[in-house]
């Protein structure tokens, strides 16, 4: 997960850019994910990156977009960078996923429509919304406040 030291700049409408543009713009592994609603290994690197950061916004690795904040970050030990409430919902849409044989709700990055990950209600976690946006860390740029 990049960090930065100021918050990108939000972009005013929808990012559209082609393959060959997101492929120069993003790293391999986050073209993977942001683009090709790839999923990263849960537990890693980015994951132990995530555990340790302190209060800060999380902004869209693609197009810069704030999207969460450490204050709807929580533990929810299943290996990913979990978050109970968007921070700006407008940055986040969710769709229906059928893939891998099952229904699942993908989050997805309104401004870029990059992918993020999935989003699982109900899992009995002690938060306000008992939602667990379950998000790849490598989609994401930190700033810390
Ligand atoms: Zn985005």
């Amino acid at each position: 997960m990049k960090i930065l030291s100021n918050a990108p700049e939000e972009p005013s409408g929808k990012v559209e850019k082609t393959e060959e543009e997101w492929q120069n713009l993003l790293d391999p592994e986050q073209f993977r994910i942001l683009r090709q609603a790839g999923t990263e290994m849960p537990g890693g690197e980015t994951y132990r990156q995530f555990m340790a950061q302190g209060d800060g916004a999380y902004h869209c690795a693609g197009c810069g977009a704030r999207l969460f904040t450490s204050t709807e970050k929580f533990d929810s030990k299943c290996g990913w960078p979990s978050f109970y409430d968007p921070a700006n919902a407008e940055n986040v849409t969710t769709k229906e996923d059928h893939s891998g044989g099952r229904l699942r709700t993908e989050v997805n990055c309104a401004k870029c429509d990059g992918h993020l990950g999935h989003v699982f209600a109900g899992e009995g976690y002690d938060t306000p919304t008992d939602l667990r946006y379950c998000i790849n860390g490598v989609g994401l740029s930190f700033v810390p406040a």
